[in-house]
């Protein structure tokens, strides 16, 4: 794939009308996702608190993982003044296994934020909207069209995907210049009539996630296929191009299982830098140099771009002494925040306990 600055010079697709794709381009992303919509729980509703928490929670994260933690938040905190009350470790226990726990922080500090600056009252604009912690351009818009039907667009890497293939744009999407050429198409593709904001909206995401695929795009369903300039040259596995690579860091830990019979030692909380809000199980990172520990248990897990490899160490040998733990009863740590990795661990060693 290039990204030289010759195929910038050679490409017109960033010369494009200022016009949508086709005058009924809107009305027919509404209609077709009147009939292909998945049935979700976040769709039933014009709540805008709660569209934002199904926003938030699919950022980085499935539908299908989503769907759970959503009805399980919405069922603890059903309203924004819930949320604003809640402490920091019950919202964070929800959303233990979701990952990115920066979010589920800022959505506490949001409600707060909204309660006391906005008097409970969801922004409506999107000046006052962009000023709640945790909230983009992406989710501004995604929240004003969907819940109050305001002609506001949304982008997100599915859109860019999206809206990269309709204009078969084949410059890298994460240059600052493309990036703006593709917000501006995203916003003269947003409809005037308020009637079909909402499905407009919701349909071009249901297009990019279950459509327009970053793998294997299904055109012979796409509803706008005869638009798409990527369809047309059979170029829809190349777009779109990024310039930056992300570069996948691998990284490995050694993980210390003690147990004294039911009770297991952890760290004090707080005792790692990086881990203030979790418990956790004494760990050590290993360095590039290090060779593999000696080990009883691995795991693998992945991380935006970086890759894992955790050793277990169980045995009945001393903590190495930099440690300071505590014992607790395995079935007590239940009730802990400890990130995915050492739930993972503490259910298999759980299992061998009983
Ligand atoms: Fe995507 Fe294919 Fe539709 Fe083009 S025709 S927008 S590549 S699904």
């Amino acid at each position: 794939m290039s990204t030289s600055s010759s195929s910038a010079k050679k490409s017109p697709d960033l010369a494009l009308s200022k016009r949508p794709l086709s005058k009924d381009f809107a009305q027919r992303i509404a209609a077709w996702f009147k009939l292909a919509a998945r049935d979700l729980p976040w769709r039933e509703t014009s709540d805008p608190y709660r569209i934002w928490i199904s926003e938030v929670m699919l950022q980085q994260t499935t539908v299908a993982t989503v769907i759970d933690y959503y009805q399980r938040f919405i069922s603890q905190f059903p309203t924004l003044e819930s949320l604003a009350a809640a402490t920091e470790d019950e919202v964070l226990k929800l959303w233990q296994g979701l990952g990115y726990y920066r979010r589920a922080k800022n959505l506490r500090f949001g409600a707060q934020m909204i309660m006391s600056e906005f008097g409970g009252k969801f922004p409506h604009t999107r000046e006052e909207i962009l000023k709640v912690p945790g909230i983009g351009a992406y989710s501004a818009g995604s929240i004003l069209s969907i819940a109050h039907q305001m002609p506001e667009a949304a982008l997100d890497g599915n859109l860019i995907r999206v809206y990269s293939r309709l204009y078969g744009i084949r410059e890298p999407v994460d240059r600052g210049p493309v990036l703006k050429r593709l917000w501006e198409i995203a916003r003269i593709h947003v409809p005037s009539e308020r009637a079909i904001i909402r499905e407009f909206t919701e349909g071009m995401m249901e297009l990019g996630a279950m459509v327009c695929t970053p793998a294997n795009p299904r055109c012979g369903h796409c509803p706008v296929q005869n638009l798409c300039v990527a369809y047309k040259k059979g170029i829809q596995l190349e777009i779109p191009l990024k310039e930056k690579r992300m570069k996948r860091k691998k990284l490995r830990e050694i993980v210390f299982l003690r147990n004294r019979g039911n009770k297991i030692a952890i760290l004090k909380r707080g005792s790692d830098k990086k881990f203030l809000d979790f418990h956790r199980l004494p760990f050590m990172s290993l360095d590039s140099e290090s060779g593999i520990p000696a080990y009883d248990l691995k795991y693998k897990y992945a991380v935006t771009d970086r890759d894992f490899e955790v050793f277990v160490s169980r045995s009945s040998d001393k903590l190495p002494g930099q440690f300071k733990v505590r014992w607790v009863g395995i079935k007590d740590c239940e009730e802990l925040l400890f990130p995915t990795i050492d739930r993972r661990i503490l259910a298999d060693f759980g299992a061998f306990l009983r």
